[in-house]
């Protein structure tokens, strides 16, 4: 019966809550007592964490859920956790959080190796390409690489955390790993650990699931040089940020280097403990601008190098004056050249940069360019059908969706007005013209429906 309570309780949070909670905190709880006679229950965490984490966020929804699916007026809800119990002598009774550990975590040294083995084994791939060696300094980066050598001579010391800023595809990830690879070349003893905070807060997730928090703090914890990439993905994660942050004091305390990178300025990230975003700032904050044409040049020839290739001036000044707004578009366009010079066996050319780099949307995906193709699309993204937007209807919304449909048509497709028209049972061809402008100028004053129109197309694209 217990068991039935339970689950109805969990779909109840699932609606009320998202199922997101269930998976993440509800999954390895379960009730092990119920006292009619005196109203109590008792919910049982897998540890202490988890157990105070539901019980300051969710003890009301324990409570009133709970009382009416026992059929009860009042109830007393009890939690606990399993570890709390085993572990009792282990715990620090003032302890808030499972995080704020003892300082000093004594760890037998065989425990020890086979943790950073497995904490290596993992993660801590480097990636051997990304070196200062291939690394080309320019204007846009010079700040930011001079503090990543600085702090290759001295770790932990003067620029302590490093916090790398830039867009995407300036050569952050680049510049950690050269960081990571250059340390490790000078002390091969040194824990160098490179994690994407993706991964940080999955890791995270899947030890507080599995009951393994100890395991992950003590892991962070062996850690000489912590390189931490697209930091920004924490935001909004409250109890990773907790972790972290306990995880942080104590590489920090600990005068271990902290190197993180971000494409947004710790003030920018929104939902950032406030705490959190102080120490981020406490040490360097350098940034990476996008590279100016000569560096863009030096960055394609360097890169063609790595492939054995020679780029004359001509060809990677050409490259590089294409529209690309960053180094990783222009290394994709210099691996789009250098294929297509070696599988047609032709020398690399101005000419053949031109017709590779300005070629026409594959006949394929023209092809499956059609009225329909959009129109579901368009559907697709605001949940209407193609009758809504062929019916008369002038709900705001509809109207808009259905203008979009026919700018997206026209843009898109050779078709003519009044096909455009005729498809969307407009008779006058003229109601195109309007929509198209009407759509036109909105875009211009509009981040946020240009963002929705270029998903829109893409999905059409795919
Ligand atoms: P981010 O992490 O900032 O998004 P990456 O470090 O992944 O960018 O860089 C994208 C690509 O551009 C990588 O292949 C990287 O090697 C290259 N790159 C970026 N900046 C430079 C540079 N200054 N010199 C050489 N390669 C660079
Ligand atoms: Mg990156």
């Amino acid at each position: 019966m217990l068991t039935d309570v339970w689950q109805n309780f969990l779909s109840i949070v699932r609606q009320e809550a998202g199922s997101r909670i269930v998976e993440t905190w509800l999954k390895a709880v379960k009730i092990t007592h119920w006292n009619s006679e005196e109203k109590i229950i008792i919910i049982e965490a897998p540890n202490t964490f988890v157990k105070e984490w539901i019980s300051s966020k969710y003890q009301q929804l324990f409570q009133t859920h709970l009382a009416r699916l026992l059929h009860v007026d009042t109830l007393k809800v009890t939690f606990i956790s399993q570890t709390e119990q085993a572990h009792h002598e282990d715990h620090n009774k003032n302890a808030v959080s499972m995080f704020s550990l003892p300082k000093k975590v004594i760890i037998p040294g065989k425990v020890k190796n086979a943790l950073i083995h497995k904490t290596r084994k993992n993660y801590g791939y480097l990636n051997p390409n990304y070196t200062f060696d291939t690394f080309v300094v320019g204007p846009s980066n010079s700040l930011a690489y001079a503090a990543a050598c600085s702090i290759v001579e001295n770790p932990g010391d003067q620029y302590n955390p490093f916090f790398l800023y830039g867009g995407s595809g300036l050569g952050k990830t680049h510049l950690l790993h050269a960081i990571g690879n250059a340390i490790q070349k000078r002390d091969s003893k040194a824990v160098v650990f490179y994690q994407t905070t993706d991964r940080f807060i999955n890791e995270f997730i899947s030890s507080i699931r599995f009951n393994k928090i100890h395991l992950f703090q003590q892991r962070y914890r062996m850690i000489d040089i912590l390189l931490l990439d697209d930091i920004q993905f924490i935001s909004n994660k409250e109890q990773t940020q907790e972790a972290f942050f306990h995880i942080f004091n104590s590489l920090y305390d600990a005068r271990k280097q902290i190197i993180f990178s971000s494409d947004l300025f710790p003030r920018e990230i929104k939902g950032l403990e406030e705490r959190l975003c102080s120490r981020l700032e406490w040490g360097l904050v350098a940034d990476i601008h996008k590279p100016h044409l000569e560096t863009k040049i030096a960055i394609l020839k360097r890169k063609a190098q790595v492939h054995n290739e020679e780029l004359s001036d001509e060809v990677a000044e050409f490259i590089a004056q294409q529209a690309v707004s960053n180094v990783r578009e222009l290394e994709g366009s210099l691996v789009r050249v250098l294929a297509f010079s070696s599988l047609t066996k032709q020398p690399l050319s101005v000419d053949l940069v031109r017709k590779v780099l300005h070629r026409e949307p594959d006949e394929k995906k023209k092809e499956k360019i059609n009225f329909d193709r959009i129109a579901s699309c368009v559907c697709k993204h605001y949940s209407y059908r193609l009758s809504d937007l062929r019916s008369n209807s002038r709900a705001k919304d509809l109207s808009f969706a259905r203008q979009l449909t026919m700018y997206l048509m026209k843009k898109m497709t050779q078709r003519s007005l009044r096909e455009i028209g005729g498809f969307l049972g407009r008779k006058d061809h003229s109601t195109v013209i309007h929509a198209f402008d009407r759509v036109q100028e909105n875009v211009e004053k509009d981040n946020e429906l240009r963002l929705t129109i270029r998903r829109i197309e893409e999905e059409i694209l795919r």
